[in-house]
C-alpha cells in the first residue's frame, strides 16, 4: 500500500448527522489506526449505520468530515470507494444467481474483468472456504456462507479497509464464531484494517479498540482492557441455591455492592483476588461455585449510559 503507516486508516472529525429534527450522530470523532480491528458498539438506533453510510460516501454528513487513508469522503469519494470494502446490513447477493456469478458481477462493478477477475474470485472463494459451493445458487446457502460470500465480494478489488455493519445479525452462535474467526484470519492474511459494528458484547471483546456509541455520541473510546480497568472493580459470581440469603449476608458483613442475577449472586468489589478466599470460607457448603472475573463490556456500557447495549436506544 502506498499509504504511510502512521496515517490513520479512518478518521472522523466532529461528524454530525441530522435526519430532519432527529440527530443521529453528534460530533463523532475517532481515529482508527491501520491494521486494527476496531469495533463500534451501540444498541439499535445509536447511529452505527449512519456513520458507515457517511464513511462509505453514500451519505453526506450535516457537519464535520471524515477521511479514509487520507482521502476525504466528500472531496475524493471515488478514491475512498476504491479503498473500502463494505458489507452492509442488508444482503447484496442475488439469490437466483450462483455465488460465482454474483462475485463476477461484483468485481465488474469495480472495473475488474477477464482473467484477473476470475483469479481474484477463485482466490477469495478459496480464502473464505467457499470454493466447493461456487456453482450453487446463493439462495441454497446457509446464512453463514452467504455472509462469507459477501465478504468475498468486498475483497475482490483488494481494499485496505473493510467496513462491516452488524455482519453477524441473524446468524446462530456457531456461525457467528466462525465469521469472527474468518475476519480475524483475513485481517492477518491481507493486513487489512477492519471496522465492525455490533451490539453484542462477546464480539466487542474481540476488537483491539472500541468506540461505544449511545444516542449518536461517542461515550468511550479505548481498548476493551482499558475500559474494564477503568471500572475499578472485579466481579465475583457465586452460584448457589440460596441467592437472596447470600446477597443479604454479603451486604451486611462487607458492605459490598451485591445483587442476584441470572447466574446467582453478583458482587462488585475492588481487588477481587484478595477477597475470594474469605468468601469461600464464609459460605463453605452453601455454593456450587465461586468465580472471579473482570467486568464485561456490557457492564462498561451500562455504567456509562444506564442502558444495556442490546436494548433499543432509539427513544430520542
Ligand atoms: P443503528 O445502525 O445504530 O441502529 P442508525 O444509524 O440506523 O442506527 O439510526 C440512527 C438514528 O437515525 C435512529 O434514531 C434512526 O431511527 C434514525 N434514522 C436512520 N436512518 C434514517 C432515515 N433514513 N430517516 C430518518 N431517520 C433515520
Ligand atoms: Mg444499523
Amino acid at each position: 500500500m502506498s499509504s504511510l503507516p502512521t496515517e490513520p486508516a479512518v478518521e472522523a472529525r466532529n461528524l454530525t448527522h441530522k435526519y430532519g429534527d432527529r440527530t443521529a450522530l453528534r460530533k463523532v470523532s475517532m481515529v482508527v489506526s491501520q491494521g486494527s480491528l476496531f469495533g463500534i458498539v451501540g444498541p439499535n438506533g445509536s447511529g452505527k449505520s449512519t456513520l458507515f453510510r457517511i464513511l462509505s460516501t453514500l451519505q453526506k454528513p450535516t457537519d464535520g468530515s471524515a477521511t479514509v487513508l487520507g482521502s476525504d469522503t466528500l472531496a475524493a469519494s471515488s478514491l475512498v470507494r476504491q479503498k473500502l470494502g463494505v458489507v452492509f446490513q442488508n444482503s447484496i447477493l442475488d439469490g437466483k444467481l450462483t455465488l460465482r456469478e454474483n462475485l463476477l458481477h461484483h468485481g465488474q462493478y469495480y472495473g475488474l474483468g477477464g482473467r484477473r477477475l476470475r483469479e481474484r474470485v477463485d482466490a477469495a472463494l478459496g480464502q473464505l472456504r467457499l470454493a466447493d459451493r461456487a456453482k450453487d445458487k446463493v439462495e441454497t446457502l446457509s446464512g453463514g456462507m452467504r455472509r462469507r460470500g459477501e465478504l468475498a465480494g468486498c475483497l475482490l478489488h483488494e481494499p485496505p479497509v473493510l467496513l462491516l455493519d452488524e455482519p453477524t445479525v441473524g446468524l446462530d452462535p456457531v456461525a457467528r464464531r466462525d465469521f469472527w474467526d474468518t475476519i480475524t484470519r483475513i485481517r492477518a492474511e491481507r493486513s487489512m484494517t477492519i471496522l465492525v459494528t455490533t451490539h453484542l458484547m462477546d464480539e466487542a471483546e474481540r476488537c483491539d479498540r472500541l468506540a461505544l456509541l449511545h444516542q449518536g455520541e461517542v461515550v468511550a473510546l479505548a481498548s476493551p482492557d482499558e475500559l474494564k480497568a477503568d471500572m475499578g472493580f472485579d466481579v465475583i459470581t457465586i452460584r448457589t441455591t440460596q441467592p437472596d440469603a447470600l446477597v443479604n449476608e454479603v451486604k451486611a458483613a462487607y458492605g459490598w455492592n451485591a445483587r442476584t442475577d441470572d447466574h446467582g449472586v453478583r458482587i462488585e468489589v475492588e481487588a477481587g483476588h484478595a477477597q475470594i478466599g474469605g468468601l469461600i470460607e464464609r459460605f463453605e457448603g452453601r455454593f456450587e461455585s465461586i468465580t472471579l472475573s473482570k467486568p464485561s463490556i456490557e457492564d462498561v456500557f451500562f455504567l456509562r449510559t444506564g442502558v444495556k447495549s442490546d436494548e433499543s436506544g432509539d427513544g430520542a
